[in-house]
């Protein structure tokens, strides 16, 4: 049996059905859609759990209740009396989607603020997954022990999987948020960045660029995507590729591509297909959730 934990902030999602006064709720978050994929590609001999902080109140109740429906491990996410989790809301306006956040207090940004739990946490486990995103919203002190726990887990045979998620917005000014992401990156087994946003705030000029630049920061493996363009993948310094991936014709809504995409690779890695087979299995899975509305996708398997 092997486990996987996936650590980060999930939130509670509203959106406007179209109906007057209608409003649908469902939770979603960087971290969390891949845990939710990685449940729907694995089989049963992979424990996928999530790992974060919530509240004590009725709504963290129902987020606990939606991810042991889905088959994600809870037995490791803090509950905090003095706070609740994060919200955000959805307005459909002309069929374009825009987001309002509640977040900035969300019991998630005390995920890390015991590191024995995090140790607790990272027992027992084979890869953790982590993202830019998670490290964002912490304090600095528990960014560092955040990162010196994954760093130990590491040092221990444990695979560390990142993705930059880079969101300018949730740090104080790009340049901390440079710094923090490739500390981060030094840790990290592999690197799942997105060619788009590495290219706005590192000012890589191509793929290639910016694998070499978080292999030379310390990340062992970089896998750099690229929406509908190829993938380019550096496994070691001398082996570096580039693999086309199939066009999508018709894109509903991009939310969670590259959430889904790194748990589509990693669930094919991990079932032993090679690096190649993996990066197509991922842009398979990440297809099927661009082809549908909303970041968690039922049934979207790469197969
Ligand atoms: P993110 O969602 O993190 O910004 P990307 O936009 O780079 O990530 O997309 C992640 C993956 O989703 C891509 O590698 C690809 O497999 C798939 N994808 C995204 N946009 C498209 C598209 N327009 N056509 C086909 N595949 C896409």
């Amino acid at each position: 049996m092997g486990r996987i934990v996936s650590i980060g902030e999930c939130m509670g999602e509203l959106s406007e059905t179209g109906a007057p006064g209608a409003l649908s709720m469902g939770f979603a978050g960087d971290t969390l859609n891949t845990a939710f994929y990685l449940r729907q590609s694995l089989g049963p001999e992979w424990q996928v759990d999530y790992v974060t902080a919530v509240g004590t109140d009725g709504l963290s109740d129902r987020m606990l209740d939606f991810l042991n429906a889905e088959g994600i491990g809870t037995a490791h996410i803090r509950r905090l009396a003095d706070k609740t989790i994060g919200l955000y809301y959805i307005t459909l306006k002309e069929g374009e989607r825009s987001f309002t956040y509640w977040r900035n207090d969300s019991a998630a940004r005390r995920l890390a603020s015991d590191p024995a739990a995090i140790v607790r946490a990272l027992e027992n486990s084979d890869v953790a997954y982590w993202s830019g995103i998670t490290l964002a919203i912490l304090p600095n002190q528990d960014r560092l022990a955040l990162i010196e726990a994954l760093g130990q887990f590491a040092g221990r045979g444990g695979t560390v999987v990142f993705d930059p998620n880079l969101r300018p917005r949730l740090w104080d000014n790009p340049e901390t948020m440079r710094g923090w992401i490739h500390r981060a990156a030094a840790i990290s087994d592999l690197c799942l960045p997105s060619f788009d946003d590495e290219s706005t705030w590192f000012g890589d000029s191509d793929p290639i660029e910016t694998a070499k630049r978080y292999h030379a920061e310390g990340a062992r493996r970089v896998i750099v995507k690229n929406g509908g363009g190829a993938v380019t993948f550096l496994e070691t310094t001398d082996k570096t590729g580039v693999l086309s991936i199939p066009s999508v014709e018709h894109v509903v809504d991009t939310t969670a591509a590259g959430d889904s995409f790194n748990a589509g690779f990693l669930a094919a890695e991990l079932s032993g297909k090679s690096i190649e087979d993996a990066i197509a299995a991922g842009a398979r899975l990440a297809a099927k959730v661009i082809g549908a509305r909303g970041a968690l996708v039922k049934d979207a398997t790469a197969s």
